[in-house]
């Protein structure tokens, strides 16, 4: 459904897209993910024919967009990252505008209507669009990327100053979109791509670094696990029990004492579920578990297992998924996967702040 071939775009000496290829089949949802100037929004530009490619080809349903922009445009819906609201119009004057802008030859009061129906904002169809909420005004910006029939939507950091409940809101709706429509949706937020794709790209100063399916990231998200254990007992019998078991990849005590329990962080071997052999092992020899916590892998971690793996795809041309290990603790990372994972890690962090604030101090009309 779409292709893209060999994409390059320059600006003046910089290259902000450079050399990608990659493929979205009809009915695929695809997260494009990468940190703060990546290529992310230069790519889908080109893609929905705002910018021109310096070089390179792109096509939606086998239309070249370069050689028939028109037809190529028709075929897709775009919500840019600032949706293009005209705030003075009520809901219903401005899908109206946008189904005359694209000259739809639908049925305008019952396409209008199904349209509202899928986005859910149909109690707010005669408001003004400058008194809704950031949640609706999203909404409405989807319902405008929805007008004509598309089959293509493409969204463009799509949840961005929403609130917790509108981000699960959105995502929820794209992807109840992926059902009838090919999706791209673009990010910076690894969770998000989670929560909604079925494949994930991931980009990084112009060039693709993975094309992976999510299960598979997700698994790298399962097959990681550490927690924070805390029992009672001998710290340094318990530390060496601990390193000593089989399923346990690392452990280490922490400088937290409560009472005569301390706290020790593990991580278990890649798919190995460790908890419950702990727990009876410890249960054996009478030191009891009193709190363990999951602690996951952050963001970072993930960027680094992905880019590790298809740096391993590269190297070897095979399928090595079983082979993907964690990189051993202390050994260093690259200049890029630092710089790379560090610039995600903020804006995950940045965008969880802003969520927060925005959620403490709107006055939601949802
Ligand atoms: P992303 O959407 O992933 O944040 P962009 O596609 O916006 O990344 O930007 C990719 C690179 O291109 C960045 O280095 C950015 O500074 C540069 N860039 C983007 N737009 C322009 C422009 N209009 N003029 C010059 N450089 C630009």
């Amino acid at each position: 459904m779409i292709k893209i071939e060999h994409l390059v775009k320059n600006y003046g000496s910089n290259c902000a897209v450079d050399d990608i290829s990659f493929e979205v089949e009809s009915g695929e949802i695809v997260g494009f993910l990468g940190p703060n100037g990546a290529g992310k929004s230069t790519t889908m530009n080109i893609l929905t024919g705002y910018l021109s490619s310096t070089s390179g080809k792109a096509s939606v349903a086998g239309i070249d967009i370069l050689r028939d922009p028109i037809g190529a445009k028709k075929q897709i819906g775009y919500l840019p990252e600032q949706p293009p609201l005209y705030l003075d119009m009520t809901v219903e004057e401005y899908l109206s505008f946008n189904f005359n802008l694209k000259r739809c030859r639908l049925d305008r009061a019952q396409h209008i209507e199904e349209v509202c129906e899928t986005v859910k904002i149909k109690d707010v169809y005669h408001k003004v669009i400058r008194t809704l909420s950031k949640g609706y005004r999203q909404r409405v910006g989807i319902a405008q990327a929805l007008i004509g029939k598309p089959k293509v939507i493409i969204f463009d950091e799509p949840t961005v100053g929403l609130d917790p409940k509108q981000i699960i809101e959105i995502r929820n709706l794209i992807r109840s979109l992926g059902k009838d429509h090919t999706v791209i949706l673009s990010t910076h937020i690894l969770q998000e791509v989670q929560a909604v794709c079925d494949r994930i790209i991931i980009i990084n100063k112009g060039k693709i670094v993975a094309n992976e399916r999510t299960e598979n990231i997700s698994n790298m998200v399962e097959n990681n696990r550490r927690f924070n254990v805390k029992i009672a007992g001998p710290q340094k019998d318990i530390l060496a029990m601990l390193k000593g078991m089989s399923g346990i990849a690392y452990a280490e005590a922490l400088a937290e004492r409560d009472g005569d329990a301390y706290t020790y962080m593990i991580e278990s071997e890649y798919g190995v579920d460790i908890r419950k052999k702990l727990f009876y092992q410890l249960a054996e020899r009478n030191w009891p578990l009193v709190g363990m916590e999951a602690l996951g892998m952050n963001l970072e971690d993930i960027f680094i297992t992905v880019v590790d793996k298809s740096e391993e795809y590269k190297a070897v041309g095979t399928n090595v998924r079983n082979r993907i290990k964690r990189r051993p603790r202390g050994q260093e990372k690259s200049a890029l996967e630092r710089e790379v994972g560090a610039s995600l890690y903020e804006d995950a962090q940045r965008q969880r702040s802003e969520s927060s604030l925005s959620a403490a101090s709107e006055d939601d009309d949802e």
